[in-house]
């Protein structure tokens, strides 16, 4: 099996290519396009005036969408997307970036969004519920309230973790993670671009960065050039950094390559599975697979592990693991613990018959389903590494086996890996299953990408 490249975008549930069944173009029919000042009173949408409230500023939306039954029924019930295809009506051709007020049948007002005219994700909804204006308070207070919802999760021991996580905290296909002082801004859709400045400002007034890094998803990089300029790794505040930046996860330090690596730089999400780690660790022989720079790795060496091989395709990814150890040698657990790099096909490697058992092994892969159409072959996968990851294992050993597939749903995952541990013959325990943190909420299905299963085997 060819190594699949770890697309980033997946760990946030914000893919595009999620939606190919979506990718049919609208059928919406343009309403006559008007000339400035719109007269409202003549439109068809009548509820227009109320629906924003303040007519004379800058920030009233004036595009208006309605929107089918389907599409009612889901923005109701706080569904982040507006699909193309869902479209009804339009009073004029969107621009991208552009706040876009969308009408259910009998015109009542249903979301404000961003408008984003070349994704099959239309809209992506920044507000529902009764009619507001979106101007430079309301995004201030839309930020006031996210970070509170980080408030007292971290202790000085952890500067590193994700501020605002995309659709799940009111900010659609955005994401901003902070390493210490550096604060990595990751944008998901190019709708965001035309509002970059204004995003800057609130950003800057509420957290004070040092150093603010953007970086851009693949898909929307081409247009990112045209908006500004603007680029992948591009400094929007700050210096550029000498040398690596590094951050401090649950009193461990970490490298992070916030201008090139992969997501922002690091896997933030696996905070708490790392923790579990590092509490079943103790005495054992640790083989973490997908290693990247050894996250899981440094929780089980502080944890007392005898010893961790991490186990990688990327040299790169191994060398960082590698500085890691080295950055942590103030940790007893650590200092001791004895730590080799395999390179590798994981797959291929655990496939072949194990030279060595270990008592604890780490699977997380990157994402296995790009698309919902290759859903059916990852499960299999899944199924698959999991069966050789528990014949790697010594009797009464812990195989923790993660999935940050978005189009695999936990019970598809925990499923496989559980008729794997039934097909080996052996008898096993469930220790726990796990889902998002909580600086990393999901509040709808497509953004639930994140979960672990723990079995002693
Ligand atoms: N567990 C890591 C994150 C894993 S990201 C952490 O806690 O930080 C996925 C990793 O899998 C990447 O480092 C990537 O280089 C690696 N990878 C991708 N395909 C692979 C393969 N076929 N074999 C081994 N490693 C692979």
């Amino acid at each position: 099996m060819s190594p699949p490249a770890h697309d980033v975008a997946d760990r946030t549930g914000i893919l595009h290519s999620h939606f190919a069944r979506h990718r049919r173009e609208t059928g919406a029919t343009r309403l006559k396009r008007q000339t400035e000042p719109p007269n409202y009173g003549l439109t068809p949408f009548p509820n227009l005036a109320q629906a924003v409230g303040k007519m004379a500023t800058v920030s009233i939306p004036q595009l208006r969408l309605r929107v089918n039954a389907t599409a009612e029924t889901l923005i109701r019930s706080r569904h982040p997307w507006l699909f193309a295809n869902s479209i009804r009506e339009e009073n004029r051709s969107g621009r991208l970036g552009e706040l876009a007020v969308i009408f259910d049948r009998n015109d009542r007002f249903l979301a404000i969004g961003l408008f984003d005219p070349e994704s099959p994700i239309r809209v992506r909804v920044l507000h529902t519920g009764k009619p507001a204006t979106i101007d430079s308070a309301w995004w201030q207070a839309r930020l006031k309230q996210t970070l509170a919802r980080r408030e007292g999760l971290f202790d000085t021991q952890t500067n590193g973790y994700r501020c605002i996580h995309g659709e799940s905290d009111g900010w659609p296909g955005l994401v901003l993670d902070r390493y210490d002082t550096t604060f990595v801004l990751k944008l998901y859709t190019a709708a965001w671009l035309p509002r970059l400045d204004e995003v800057v400002g609130s950003i800057r007034a509420a957290l004070h960065p040092q150093r603010l890094v953007l970086r851009l998803s693949r898909n929307i990089q081409s247009s990112a050039k045209e908006q500004g300029p603007r680029h992948d790794g591009q400094l929007l505040l700050g210096e550029k950094p000498h040398g690596p930046l590094t951050f401090l996860e649950s009193g461990l330090r970490f490298e992070a390559d916030v201008l090139r690596g992969q997501k922002t730089g690091f896997f933030l999400d696996q905070r708490e599975n790392r923790r579990c780690v590092e509490s079943l660790a103790r005495g054992r022989n640790v083989l973490n697979a997908f290693s990247f720079s050894g996250g899981f790795s440094l929780y089980a060496a502080r944890g007392g592990a005898r010893s961790v091989t991490d186990l990688d395709i990327s040299e790169h990814a191994l060398a960082g693991a590698r500085r890691n150890f080295a950055l942590n040698q103030a940790a007893p657990g650590v200092a001791v613990c004895h730590h080799d790099c395999v390179r590798a096909d994981a797959f291929e490697w655990l496939a072949a018959k194990p030279v060595r058992k270990f008592d604890l092994i780490v699977l997380d892969p990157p994402s296995l389903a790009k698309r919902e159409a290759e859903r059916a072959g990852a499960i299999q996968a899944y199924g698959r590494l999991a069966a050789n990851g528990i014949r790697a294992l010594q009797p009464g050993g812990v195989l923790v086996a993660a999935s940050c597939s978005a189009h695999v749903s936990a019970m598809e995952f925990f499923g496989a890996v559980r008729s794997a541990a039934r097909r080996s013959g052996q008898s096993f325990a469930e220790l726990e299953t796990t889902g998002h943190p909580p600086d990393h909420p999901a509040t709808f299905a497509e953004g639930q990408y994140l979960k672990c299963i723990y079995l002693r085997c």
